[in-house]
């Protein structure tokens, strides 16, 4: 970027310090960030209407000459600025009320332009059309005409500042600094895409000529953004590429052994994405592979597949989960999955204290034990692996692209398969995982019963308590969630786990053996917790979205959510997950009194879908791409045109030029200004 750009934005005229403090509450500090400070809208200003036809409640522009100016304080504290302005058609007056140092800015004789909403008075008999407080521009003098009489932008604003100031001072930064701005996009992608420069686009997205001035010129910043954001992606996964991988050679009777011990046969989506992954796991090159299946699709046992490869080839594995729960699942359910194959498994949590934990590292790093599963503390320091093959990371998403390459330094550029149950859209898929390839499961188990839902509002609870306990007493076992902890003074209208808990047990659920699972409580705790649920020594777990991910009890297949406007619809997706594992027909109810019509739309949604991808489509359109995760990710807000659900074509586009470019001999030296570019992209997602 041209160094003129990052001058302070107080230097530009109009500005000054007091208005520098202004601009700097919208994060505007440098021209850069005034130039790419965009509109949040247009209003379209550029059709000059005559008085004569202008219709009552109409909003027009007129062009007209001064005829008179008159000013009447009518009482203290209030006064009156009336002028009358005459286009040849008719005459109308502009009225001003407390605004009198105008009275001299029109001049009898003069032309300007004024948009507002026609209205109409009668002044001594005679009726006359006039606009209240209307927007106006003196024409004729040398500064260009801003705020009316052309397609003119609204902007976000902070207090004190108007749209009047800021467009210009946008004009006047405008002026002098947009022959700085470079445009380092390709010609041949202009060219082949039809897109303006950037002096054009930057201009038209502030003071477009025309809306396809407009059109084009947010298609050409929203490509650019795609397009960047894709390069930098790619760079990184070719860099990573240009190291020598693992390369595994395949271990077909080991695998047919362990695929005929299971008690069911591979889905067609699971053979496909099986075969994807082992090829990349026996090509030289490092596997940088994400996994997406929906909750239940069978992503374990492509896990499994992928570290019996791995394991049969020597290498070490390694399975991260977000919590030490899933870890602890995982674990059991590799112990059962590898029985019959000589391999040594164990698990490495935080919580492990010392003697025992260091004792785990020194037979890592003496190679004894072949599959070690655990949470983040897998990449802790101290920990040397002998000889690693395989990272698989399990419902992860909260990983940059930066942090994924950096995990991988742990061993020689090992192969990293990323598994997600988050059915993410496509197109954000492509903007946050740009540098790994995508296999999906697309298919479910066959038999699978779709997990019955429905929405029940508060005054139903007696009857949702009975059908649960009916069903408990067939031998089933539940979850109720709740969106808080413990009762909260600011939010007191949402249900916490603890007084629910208390509640049940000492009331309805009395006969019944009640447990409370949420942050709060010790490791050690959950894991005793869990293991009795398990074995089904407990009826209902009360517990917070700690049962979010993974939480995998075939027999638990009733779910109540309270206040489950609460709840993003990914989250729900992903709650409701957590039953209908097993053979029992699974329920879910919502229970809910939703504020508005959007929180009654997601609950609709899960009443009537259970596809995950329709389900996150939904999500993203509803709530935008920087909720879109339930916590805030920065890389997403990052884009400043470009939009996840209305440019999926334009990203598919830019995403394949960038795969072209990388393609290109020596791309580096050919285009080292995109390299500069790409450098200052930092995408923590
Ligand atoms: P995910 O991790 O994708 O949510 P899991 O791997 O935990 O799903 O699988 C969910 C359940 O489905 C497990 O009990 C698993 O044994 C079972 N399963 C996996 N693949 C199949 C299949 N092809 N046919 C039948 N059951 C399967
Ligand atoms: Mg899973």
């Amino acid at each position: 970027m041209n160094g003129k750009l990052l001058d302070e934005v107080q230097y530009i005229k109009g500005v000054g310090p007091k208005w520098a403090k202004k601009l700097a509450k919208l994060n505007i500090e440098t021209v850069y960030d005034l130039l790419y400070y965009f509109p949040r809208e247009y209003k379209d200003r550029s059709q000059i209407s005559s008085i004569r036809y202008a219709q009552i409640g109409e909003e027009v522009t007129i062009k007209a000459e001064v005829i008179k100016v008159e000013y009447k304080k009518i009482r203290k504290n209030f006064d009156l600025l009336k002028v009358t302005f005459s286009d040849d058609t008719d005459v109308l007056n502009g009225i001003w009320y407390n605004q009198g140092y105008l009275r001299d800015i029109f001049e009898e004789g003069k032309f300007y332009l004024l948009s507002g909403k026609i209205n109409e008075k009668t002044w001594k008999k005679y009726k006359r059309k006039e606009i209240d407080n209307p927007v106006f521009e003196k024409i004729g003098d040398n500064s260009s005409v801003l705020n009316t009489g052309r397609i003119v932008p609204i902007y976000s604003l902070t207090e004190g500042l108007t749209q009047r100031r800021l467009r210009r001072v946008m004009a006047n930064a405008l002026k002098k600094y947009s022959s700085y701005l470079d445009d380092k996009l390709p010609d041949f992608l202009l060219k082949k895409y039809n897109l303006p420069g950037l002096k054009t686009s930057i201009l038209g997205m502030h003071f477009p000529k025309s809306d396809k001035h407009q059109e084009v010129s947010r298609k050409r910043l929203a490509f650019e953004e795609f397009f960047y954001f894709q390069l930098y992606a790619l760079d990184k996964k070719q860099k990573n590429n240009i190291e020598e991988g693992i390369q595994h050679e395949a271990v077909p009777e080991i695998e047919a052994r362990f695929l005929s011990e299971l008690d069911f046969e591979l889905t067609t989506a699971q053979k496909r994405v099986w075969k994807e992954i082992s090829k990349d796991m026996e090509s030289k090159e490092a596997m940088s592979r994400l996994l997406q299946g929906d909750v239940g699709s069978g992503k374990t046992i492509i896990a499994a597949l992928s570290f019996l490869e791995s394991l049969a080839n020597d290498y070490q594995g390694v399975f991260m989960a977000p919590t030490e729960i899933l870890a602890e699942q995982h674990y059991l359910n590799f112990l059962e999955l590898f029985n019959n194959f000589d391999y040594e498994i164990t698990l490495l949590t935080g919580s492990l204290k010392n003697p025992e934990r260091r004792e785990i590292e020194e037979k890592i790093s003496a190679g004894d034990i072949d599959l070690i599963i655990g949470t983040h503390a897998l990449f802790q320091e101290g920990i040397e692996y002998q000889k690693l093959g395989l990272v698989v990371i399990d419902e992860q998403h909260r990983f940059g692209v930066e942090q994924r390459h950096s995990l991988k330094e742990k061993g020689d550029n090992p192969d990293l398969l990323i598994m997600t149950a988050t059915p993410i859209p496509r197109s954000m898929a492509m903007l946050v995982y740009g540098d790994l390839d995508l296999s999906v499961i697309d298919e479910m188990p066959p038999g699978r019963k779709r997990t019955a839902t429905f929405w029940r509002r508060e005054n139903r609870r007696k009857k949702i308590y009975s059908f649960l306990k009916e069903k408990i007493k067939e031998g089933r076992q539940a979850y109720i969630v709740c969106p808080l902890i413990e009762v909260s003074a600011e939010m007191p209208d949402l249900i916490s786990a603890e007084e629910l808990y208390e509640k049940l047990k000492n009331g309805f659920f009395a006969d019944f053996s009640l447990a409370l699972l949420h942050s709060g409580i010790k490791e050690e705790e959950k894991k005793e917790i869990m293991l009795q649920f398990r074995a089904g020594k407990i009826d209902i777990l009360i517990a917070t979205t700690v049962i979010e991910v993974g939480v995998d009890v075939s027999n638990a297949s009733l779910m109540i959510i309270e206040n489950a406007e609460r709840f993003g619809l990914a989250q729900l997706h992903q709650l409701r997950g957590r039953v209908g594992r097993g053979r029992d027909q699974a329920y879910c109810i919502l229970i809910s009194n939703p504020p508005g019509e959007e929180a009654e739309k997601r609950l609709e949604i899960m009443t009537k879908s259970s596809d995950g991808f329709y389900i996150a489509e939904e999500d993203l359109k509803m709530r935008g791409p920087g909720e879109f995760f339930g916590t805030r990710q920065h890389g997403l807000d990052d884009l400043k045109v470009g939009s996840l659900t209305e440019d999926q074509a334009l990203l598919e586009k830019a995403r394949s030029e960038a795969i072209a470019l990388v393609e290109i001999d020596n791309w580096r030296e050919k285009y080292e200004d995109l390299l500069q570019i790409i450098e200052k992209i930092d995408l923590k997602i």
